[in-house]
């Protein structure tokens, strides 16, 4: 009979509660991001967890708020620090469905959060890897995970849906997506 690697099976069955925890949230984010839609803004959303519990949420509102900084990383970033009456979000780990653009990776830094969960990479302004890397191209001794990847089909998918039907709407077949 073969011997049980304890700690193997722990490590597997750690890593297994961890992907289906990072489904679990990106399911939120998700949501989040569909709130967009519904408010003709472009589908990204964000919730951020912390010992398990949501403890901010946001989605892009540059349209409504009519502030080019208004990206669902930002929002959530705000309240969450809100929730806990602290800016330092230290073990926190913040789920969105849009690989985060430079400008968020940097409030992400800032804010202290301890991991990153992205749904689609962003090949046109992606801040974690994919066109910068504002989260380890730095001195600042803070290590920051970050995981791609989670529901990239069905986040990209939600984008490239907005921005059909935008076209559509417009009756323009030649509009550019917007920055977000
Ligand atoms: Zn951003």
């Amino acid at each position: 009979m073969a011997e049980i690697n304890t700690e193997e099976f722990q490590l597997e069955l750690a890593a297994r509660l961890l992907a289906e925890e990072d489904q679990r949230f990106m399911r939120m984010a998700i949501r989040e991001a569909e709130k967009a839609f519904e408010e003709k803004e472009i589908p990204i959303g964000c919730v951020i967890v912390k010992d398990g519990v949501v403890i901010g949420r946001g989605h892009n509102q540059i349209e409504m708020l009519k502030d080019a900084t208004a990206h669902a990383e930002i929002l959530a970033i705000g309240t969450a620090a809100s929730a806990l009456s602290n800016w330092r979000l230290d073990g926190a780990t913040l789920y969105v469905t849009l690989e985060p653009c430079p400008m968020c990776a940097g409030a992400i830094l800032n804010s202290r959060v301890s991991r990153i969960v992205y749904g689609s990479k962003d090949t046109r302004f992606g801040g974690c890897g994919t066109t910068i890397d504002v989260i380890t191209d730095n001195a600042l001794k803070r290590p920051v995970a970050v995981t791609g990847g989670i529901f990239a089909e069905e986040c990209l998918g939600l984008l490239k849906r907005f921005f059909q039907q935008m076209r559509l709407e417009k009756g323009d077949s030649g509009a550019k997506p917007q920055q977000s």
